[in-house]
């Protein structure tokens, strides 16, 4: 049976006390906000006990948590950025090749793939692979391949 509208004892924030607070709603059959009949302060039903403030290592671990997710976050795919940047900082006479996967590249070019568009060769991993950083990724490219 609902309680609502119904006093019970809380604690109240603003008067400190604990006082009879009136039963605003609940969720779920638990009491979830109540108002305070001395102030008429509305908040959320704690019991009667004042609320616990955290501790300053809870409060860091926190933040710290936060920072991390931050950082993962940003971190995620870092290749549409860098590649806009290379392709706005491209010479306007930079040659661009056709990529082939029997054509030898070297670190530095720009090729033009028939899919992934534009690329700037970043490295050489060996005398048949290529990392490229196209507009969504940096992939894996086969060259030298006969
Ligand atoms: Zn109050």
């Amino acid at each position: 049976m609902s309680r609502v509208g119904k006093n019970i004892d809380a604690h109240c924030l603003k008067c400190k006390l604990v006082l009879a607070h009136i039963i605003m709603y609940e969720v779920d059959g638990v009491v979830s906000k109540v108002k305070c009949k001395t102030c008429g302060a509305e908040h959320k039903y704690r019991g009667t006990k004042p609320p616990v403030p955290k501790s300053d290592r809870e409060v860091r671990a926190a933040k710290e948590k936060r920072l991390k997710t931050n950082a993962s976050k940003s971190s995620a795919n870092p290749a549409p950025i860098e590649w806009e940047t290379r392709r706005r900082n491209m010479d306007e006479g930079e040659p661009i090749k056709a990529y082939a996967i029997q054509d030898i590249y070297r670190a530095g070019e720009v090729i033009r793939h028939p899919v992934f568009d534009l690329g700037f060769v970043e490295r050489v991993v060996s005398d048949k692979r290529m990392e490229v950083l196209f507009k969504d990724a940096v992939k894996s490219m086969a060259m030298n391949i006969h």
